[in-house]
């Protein structure tokens, strides 16, 4: 059974479609939490870092991560060669509580590509799942890519955020993920999730 969709269309487009609320499951929804946390604390599977192309470490979520793994984090990504805007590498965490460090490289957001910034976006959830699962992670966090510095407006970076691992569980790989953590810092995030996660998760 497919609900109305918000007035605000625009931002639910992506995966599902601009108009469908997809069915509702309890067992989908268990498997989605959003945390307000500080992700390098988290001893889940596998944390998304918000990264930059040269894989280097930076300011934001992405410097925490590396100063808490310590300085052999940013010997292994010296040898990643950077990462295209809208993909992910992983890994190790080194003294991280968690196991892996996936560095999903989100895009700078750009109000008049806003197509392209959403591919982009949906493109780091899809591929950060992706690698958890060829690693055997079963648990993933991620911070709330491209919503600091690189602008990405939290209201609709969720919509983008949430259609990618909804489309993910729902696929066939998406037993191989057991939960996947949305981790936010800021009120703006929290109340973007609080507002779309029931459109893309609703309540059984
Ligand atoms: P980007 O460059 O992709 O925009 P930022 O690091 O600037 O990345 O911001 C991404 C999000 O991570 C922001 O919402 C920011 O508040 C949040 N953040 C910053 N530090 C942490 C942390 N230690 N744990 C979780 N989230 C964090």
């Amino acid at each position: 059974k497919l609900s109305a969709a918000p007035a605000d269309t625009k931002l639910v487009s992506t995966l599902l479609g601009p108009t469908q609320i997809p069915p509702p499951s309890k067992a989908l929804n268990d498997r989605v939490a959003v945390y307000r946390a500080d992700i390098t604390c988290l001893a889940v599977d596998a944390i998304v870092n918000a990264a930059n192309r040269f894989l280097l470490g930076g300011g934001g979520v992405d410097g925490a991560i590396h100063r808490a793994a310590g300085d052999k984090l940013y010997e292994e990504c010296r040898k990643l060669n950077g990462c295209d805007t809208g993909s992910a590498k992983i890994t190790d965490a080194y003294d991280l509580p968690c196991k892996r460090v996936i560095h999903a490289v989100g895009p700078i957001y750009d109000p008049f590509k806003h197509d392209e910034s959403e591919k982009l976006l949906v493109g780091c959830y899809t591929k950060s799942l992706e690698l958890a699962v060829e690693n055997q992670c079963r648990t993933i966090a991620f911070s709330a890519l491209s919503t600091g510095v690189y602008g990405y407006p939290s209201r609709e970076a969720a919509p983008a955020a949430l259609s990618a691992i909804r489309h993910f569980l729902t696929g066939k790989d998406g037993d191989k993920i057991d939960k996947v953590i949305l981790v936010t810092f800021e009120k703006k995030d929290v109340d973007a999730y609080t507002e779309f996660v029931p459109h893309y998760f609703p309540p059984v």
